[in-house]
């Protein structure tokens, strides 16, 4: 899950991480009552939106005054913005950040992320900071400096030290980078982030360590136990067909294709979107209705597909272990009734119940196209929707 800057800063501020005075705007009015709140004559209005690269895209405004303030704020709000981050349908701004402008010397970036490959957290530092790390790793990896993570002993403070060293942190300000680096880690670990990413990460004209912008992703899996942050959820960021499919616990993410796929096992569903390309389709969606989903849950995994303007057709593609073939059928005769079915349809069943879910299809009154494998199945599905 992914929260915005200014509710990552105000995490950080909790833990002792400094960060720039500021609050959140949701109209103009709020933005100048925000700006006159701070100490400074510079103000910051950002755009916040669930993506980065608002800098370059014309989202982060500097205003030397309160009315400068409004016309950024005005400008912004309701804006679609697109940045390298957004795709090109880009993101509409419902949300400001105003914060003090601050006097930067120089941006550095720091970032925590999980190593899949070592099972460890990594801490990623650089003074190339403030533009893309990516373009900073596949041009000058050596700029990129990183501590592993023993998730017993934790972060040390040796660690930090020599990482602000490797980065040419000013010495006399060596032990506010440490300080900062090791609340971030404590964030990082208490609120269960799956990223932490501060870029960038400055040193001001009057020798202070601070965020300037702040990126929190958090482990799905971890929110179970991290109410505060579920609170900071923001579904107009979100997909609305994900959101729908959350609800019922359904794998379901959103893709640009006009094949709709329904699969159950996530490998399965892997390995559908592949055969699809492969044969010169496109997928919709992912979507995996999972091992002990009822009819009613395939109804809604259907309607899901169906609701999605692009899908151009069908392909169920089920497995029967776990999940039984005439549960899959039902569920899929049940939605479409419900919604009607207006696009063609190709259905390959194999496993447990397959005879018992082949009648159910046969005698239901809807046109199905059947397939008697993966391949025959992507191949239907995208002659099809040709
Ligand atoms: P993004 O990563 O989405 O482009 P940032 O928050 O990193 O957004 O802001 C982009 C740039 O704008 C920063 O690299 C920094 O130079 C400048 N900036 C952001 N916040 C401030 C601030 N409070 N004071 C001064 N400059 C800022
Ligand atoms: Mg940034």
């Amino acid at each position: 899950m992914n929260i915005h800057e200014y509710q990552g800063k105000e995490i950080l501020r909790q833990y002792g991480v400094a960060v720039p005075n500021g609050h959140a705007a949701f109209t103009a009015d709020e933005a100048v009552k925000a700006a006159e709140s701070l100490q400074q004559g510079v103000y910051v209005v950002k755009a916040q939106i669930h993506a980065g690269g608002r800098g370059k895209a014309g989202g982060v405004k500097i205003a030397k005054s309160i009315e400068e303030v409004r016309q950024y704020a005005e400008e912004l709000l309701g804006k679609t913005l697109v940045t390298h981050q957004t795709g090109p349908e880009g993101k509409v701004v419902n949300r400001l950040l105003v914060e003090e402008g601050c006097d930067i010397r120089k941006e550095y970036y720091i970032g925590l992320v999980q190593d899949r490959a070592t099972s460890r957290v990594v801490l990623m530092a650089s003074e190339e900071g403030g533009m893309d790390i990516e373009e900073v790793a596949e041009e000058t990896p050596e700029k990129i400096f990183k501590e592993v993570i023993d998730p017993v002993v934790g972060l040390t403070a040796f660690q930090a030290n020599r990482l602000a060293f490797n980065i040419n942190i000013p010495a006399k300000l060596v032990r506010q980078a440490v300080k900062f680096m090791m609340g971030l880690y404590k964030v990082y670990i208490d609120k269960d982030c799956s990223i932490a990413e501060i870029n960038p990460l400055v040193v001001t004209g009057d020798d202070k360590v601070m965020a300037l912008d702040a990126k929190l992703n958090f482990d799905g899996n971890g929110l179970f136990r991290q109410k505060d942050i579920l609170e900071l959820r923001d579904f107009d960021e979100e997909d609305q067909k994900e959101i729908e499919a959350s609800k019922y616990d359904l794998s379901y993410i959103s893709l640009t294709g006009n094949i709709g796929c329904m699969v159950n096992g996530a490998g399965l569903a892997m390995a559908t979107m592949d055969i699809i390309k492969h044969y010169g389709g496109d997928p919709a969606n992912f979507l995996d209705v999972g091992g002990g989903a009822t009819a009613e849950k395939v109804t809604e995994a259907f309607k899901i597909i169906l609701s999605d303007q692009n899908v151009k057709g069908i392909f169920v593609n089920i497995f029967g272990g776990i999940m039984k073939c005439d549960i899959i059928a039902n569920g899929v005769v049940e939605a479409a009734k419900q919604v009607g079915l207006n696009v063609p349809l190709v259905v390959r069943l194999e496993g447990t119940n397959v005879k018992e879910g082949k009648q159910i299809l046969a005698e239901a009154d809807i046109d199905i196209i059947s397939a008697d494998s993966m391949a025959d199945g992507a191949q239907k599905i995208v002659e099809q929707v040709r």
